[in-house]
């Protein structure tokens, strides 16, 4: 069937909160601004060829691509290789091909590349998608807005009053920042990415609290800035992510034998991925790295009290092996350590207060300590509960309370919600593994191929 010939499709774009009341009907509606969003719109967009409507639903509007990929400042590296990092489940190659022809400077598929630089890819990937969802006739509205509730008939309310009608809803709403949530207090830094450095008194002594890849960003921002004098991290174990291997050769991974971990209990588990990186040295990255097929269904088949205690108490060991830093930036916070200007410190902080022009951090057992400035780098909220609008949604017994699941599809289960889909961070209890661009590519494709064929 041709398309038919008008009206052409409206291409709103970032509209701003306003026109309390208005009400829109579409297809489907997108919520969320960040990497999920843009891989589940770019996938429809690609596989669908009738016309349709989107509606993406995102604060502060389709622009920044959530906090990981809005830092402007070039010192930040992403955390996995150019040559995992395509947008694109069926092109694994497009990014680090996309860089070199654009003669970014160090390109190569096992080089981390800055932050800003995946960030201008992905606005190539919004402009290219919208151009040709004109050509497509597909009409595809972007609003600057937070979606807070949705009803049984798939209504959404938003922040300004506004409703989105649509037929099916992808819920991409990414992690919740826990820094985001502290009170304003002036020299308290609750967004590491965004600060400006040149704020910083000549010396003294700065606290960075967490010790995860947000924590890594703000004290290479601090080192990159020149800034002289101490930096305290303070977290509840104290360990720095490890560092990736400078080079790949992907013959040296070990073959793992499915049955060493699958189905076993957690202790047997981590003892035999002992027992596989111990013989590697240097190289046990490459033993972690070879888990990464298995890790799902081990998380699946894991007893209940296994998985408490891995996402609990063994959460901060998994994370630092697996959520590796570029190995150019492990190296500095390793100068920094051994020239004794960053000092990890195993602590909690429990309090913030002005004091004297710098902060005072409130510690346990009624400790506490003056810094110049504190950096809150606490890092992502996993639960599902943690995300204001899912709680709205829990509550309406639109999802279920115990806990979000999906099918191979990414529809989420529960008795209301079958035009509702989820991807990314929401599905952490059923997936474990549900943060990073490789999984949620994945996982964006699969809602679009369905959502493209079947409307
Ligand atoms: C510092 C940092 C560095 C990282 N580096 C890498 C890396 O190098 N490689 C990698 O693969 N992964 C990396 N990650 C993991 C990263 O989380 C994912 O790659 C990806 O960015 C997650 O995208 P997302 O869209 O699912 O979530 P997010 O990026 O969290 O985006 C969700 C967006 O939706 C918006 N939103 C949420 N709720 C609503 C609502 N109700 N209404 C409207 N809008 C809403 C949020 O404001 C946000 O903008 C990093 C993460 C962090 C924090």
């Amino acid at each position: 069937m041709p398309p038919p010939l008008a009206p052409l499709p409206a291409l709103l774009f970032n509209v701003p909160p306003q026109e309390a009341g208005s009400f829109t009907s579409n297809d489907v509606a997108i919520i969320g601004g960040g990497f999920s969003a843009l891989a589940t719109l770019a996938n429809i967009v690609q596989r669908r060829d009738k016309p349709m409507s989107i509606c993406v639903v995102a604060r502060g509007g389709l622009r920044d691509f959530g906090p990981a990929y809005s830092t402007p400042r070039h010192e930040h590296l992403l955390n996995v290789r150019a040559g995992g990092m395509s947008l694109w489940l069926d092109n694994p190659a497009h990014f680090a091909e996309w860089c070199k022809a654009e003669g970014i400077d160090g390109a190569s598929p096992a080089a981390f590349m800055p932050r800003v630089v995946y960030h201008k890819y992905l606005q190539e990937i919004l402009d290219s998608t919208l151009a040709l969802a004109k050509e497509k006739f597909i009409t595809v509205t972007v609003l600057d807005d937070v979606a807070v509730a949705v009803n049984s008939g798939y209504a959404v309310s938003l922040q300004s009053g506004r409703i989105v009608q649509a037929k099916h809803i992808v819920l991409a709403l990414g992690n919740s920042l826990r820094a985001q949530q502290q009170a304003d207090i002036a020299g308290l830094v609750t967004d590491p990415w965004h600060y400006d450095y040149t704020q910083l008194p000549a010396n003294g002594a700065v606290a960075v609290i967490g010790s995860g890849l947000t924590a890594v960003d703000a004290m290479i921002s601090l080192l990159t800035a020149g800034w002289q004098g101490k930096i305290i991290c303070l977290s509840g174990h104290a360990l720095l992510p490890r560092p990736h291997l400078d080079m790949v050769d992907a013959t040296r991974m070990p073959k793992l034998m499915a049955q060493d971990f699958v189905d076993k209990p957690l202790s047997k588990l981590l003892h035999n991925l002992r027992a596989v990186a111990k013989p590697l040295g240097a190289e046990w990255p490459y033993a972690i790295d070879a888990l990464r097929p298995l890790t799902q269904i081990i998380w699946r088949n894991l007893a209940p009290h296994d998985r408490t205690r891995l996402a609990g108490r063994h959460f901060a060991l998994w994370n630092i092996h697996r959520h590796r830093a570029a190995p150019e930036i492990y190296r500095q916070l390793d100068a920094a350590m051994k020239r004794g200007q960053l000092q990890l410190v195993k602590a909690h902080a429990t309090g913030y207060a002005p004091e004297n022009g710098g902060i005072k951090i409130s510690l346990q057992r009624g400790n506490h300590m003056h810094v110049d400035r504190a950096f809150v780098c606490t890092g992502i909220g996993y639960g599902a509960g943690e995300n204001p609008l899912l709680r709205a949604m829990m509550q309406a017994s639109l999802l279920p309370q115990d806990g979000m699941t999906a099918d191979e599809t990414f529809r989420v289960g529960g008795t209301e919600s079958r035009g509702i889909y989820a991807l990314g961070a929401p599905l952490f209890g059923q997936l474990f593994e549900t943060t990073a661009v490789p999984e949620l590519r994945m996982q964006a494709d699969k809602i679009a191929r369905v959502l493209a064929a079947h409307i």
